[in-house]
């Protein structure tokens, strides 16, 4: 069910968050002219291998609108949400992300809010994918932000190692 979903890819970001946090560190300040370049790691698991490209908001929620977007704390630069992506493996990605996707789009897509509500599992589980996207955006910010520092002394890395899902 969709709650083991849940289940495992938190246990999952639990065990890696600190290798993953560690691998942004170090590869995102931004050091004089020279940046670290190591291949792109999934954000859950830590993969190398096969990392792809998973939308921090999904697009069914922005109905593929090409020019929506939120400001960002940097400078108000705009971000689109359709630019808005983060690396994931196509593990964690179609075995993990898609199900629980596919879970909360049927949900919205299947409820009648004239006359029916969210059942209080269905809550839960609406609360775990918002939880699953504050995930992600914390991740996309990082690496921003990261990028924007000369070193890595002004940043509370204690406060990036509490990122949690
Ligand atoms: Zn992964």
């Amino acid at each position: 069910m969709i709650d083991s979903k849940f289940r495992k890819l938190r246990t999952i970001v639990r065990s890696k968050s600190k290798e993953v946090i560690d691998h942004i560190a170090l590869n995102h300040v931004h050091r004089g002219e020279s940046k670290r370049n190591d291949a792109e790691i999934c954000i859950f698991c830590y993969n190398k291998v096969d990392v792809t490209k998973e939308h921090v908001l999904p697009t069914w929620a922005f109905a593929n609108n090409l020019q929506r977007y939120f400001d960002t704390d940097i400078n108000g630069i705009k971000q689109f949400y359709i630019k808005a992506v983060i690396p994931a493996c196509s593990n964690c990605n179609n075995n993990l992300l898609g199900s629980i996707e596919k879970y909360i789009y049927n949900l919205f897509k299947n409820t009648n809010f004239k006359d029916s509500y969210f059942s209080n599992e269905e809550k839960q589980n609406i609360i775990r994918w918002l939880e699953l996207i504050e995930y992600k955006f914390q991740i996309l910010e990082v690496r921003k932000n990261f990028w924007h520092q000369k070193s890595m002394d002004i940043l509370n890395t204690s406060q990036i190692y509490q990122f949690r899902f």
